[in-house]
């Protein structure tokens, strides 16, 4: 459906405001799903287009069935400092470099050069994605080790999914990117370490594996784990149903879950949204910080590297499942 169909099925009830992170934090209609939707109905330029955090919550909580990523990314546009770190995240190879002054210092880890790997006659591509490549390589290396362990032909492609360019309203760029990987990848077994990349490549009807999804599937060896956890649900994944996987995996290595308060809150990072918009990002990273909190554990098992910054930036240890092999 077009942007038209998509308003005129919005009937303002307002079920969506309280799924929505940045309403949470603000209590503004104009930080709402409901007042950005009026906003664009009505063509008044509004500052809450840009404060959406593009976790698509609103439409889980939608009993009309809008789809809100359908109005969102059709009517906001990146400015010149977007447009230029969209073109970096293309290029994960380059983008340590460019991480620099001021937005270094908002990102707690330091950015590194992603690990390149490949075998002959490759079975499987493992898609790290574009901020796990150069931040999480760790999780990366433990990947590659695993699948080699069990004897699988890899290679690693470093690039980008699109998910971000879409979140920025550059809708044809996502969609170039989605047709590159779907040349890349033909014939190939497609795993990803970025669940919210994987939601956005399965929406776009490319064949992938979210990592713990492979596991399950294929019903892959797992050590005994005995630790107790709690989990996050990214919340592109959350729309997929994807993270029941992650709770299948860690149930099977016998890991104690305890549950937090609201595990599909977001988590305050938004992509990139936490760089330009840090009051929001820091008062949703806060409430996620509670509610994860209330689960008694700090380590939180999270499969999106976004996610990971920000409990980094809370102070809590995220893992990944590939950290736990
Ligand atoms: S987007 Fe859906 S839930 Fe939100 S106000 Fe419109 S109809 Fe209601
Ligand atoms: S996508 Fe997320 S931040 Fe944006 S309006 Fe919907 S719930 Fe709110």
């Amino acid at each position: 459906m077009g942007l038209e169909e998509e308003l005129k099925k919005c009937v303002h009830c307002g079920f969506c405001l309280e799924a929505c992170p940045t309403y949470v934090v603000t209590r503004s209609e104009v930080h709402s799903p409901r007042g950005r939707i009026t906003a664009v109905k009505l063509n008044i330029l509004s500052e809450g287009i840009n404060t959406c955090m593009y976790c698509r919550r609103c439409e889980l909580a939608c009993p009309s069935g809008v789809i809100y990523s359908e109005i969102i990314t059709r009517v906001r546009k990146p400015n010149t400092i977007q447009k230029v770190m969209l073109r970096l995240l293309e290029r994960p190879h380059i983008l340590p470099y460019f991480i620099r002054g001021e937005y270094a210092k908002k990102i707690p880890v330091k950015a590194e050069k992603p690990i390149e790997y490949r075998d002959n006659n490759e079975e499987i591509i493992l898609f790290p994605g574009c901020i796990t490549s150069i931040f999480f390589k760790e999780t990366v290396q433990k990947t590659l080790n695993y699948l080699k362990s069990l004897g699988y032909r890899v290679k690693i492609y470093n690039g980008c999914c699109g998910l971000a360019h879409k979140n920025a309203g550059e809708l044809n760029r996502s969609k170039e990117l989605i047709e590159k990987l779907r040349k890349e990848f033909h014939g190939r077994t497609i795993v990803s370490l970025s669940s919210n990349c994987s939601a956005h490549m399965k929406e776009n009807g490319l064949e992938v594996y979210d990592f713990p999804e492979f596991i399950i599937k294929f019903n892959l060896p797992l050590p005994k784990v005995e630790r107790r956890l709690t989990i996050h649900e990214p919340c592109h994944a959350n729309i997929l149903g994807l993270n029941k996987y992650t709770r299948e995996v860690l149930s099977k290595m016998g890991v104690e879950i305890s549950e937090s308060e609201e595990p599909s809150f977001e988590c305050g990072a938004g992509g990139d949204y936490f760089l330009f918009h840090e009051e929001i990002s820091e008062k949703v990273m806060q409430v996620k910080k509670e509610k994860t909190l209330k689960s008694g554990v700090n380590t939180v098992v999270s499969t999106n590297p976004s996610c990971s910054l920000a409990f980094i930036k809370m102070g809590l240890k995220p893992i990944h499942i590939a950290d736990l092999l």
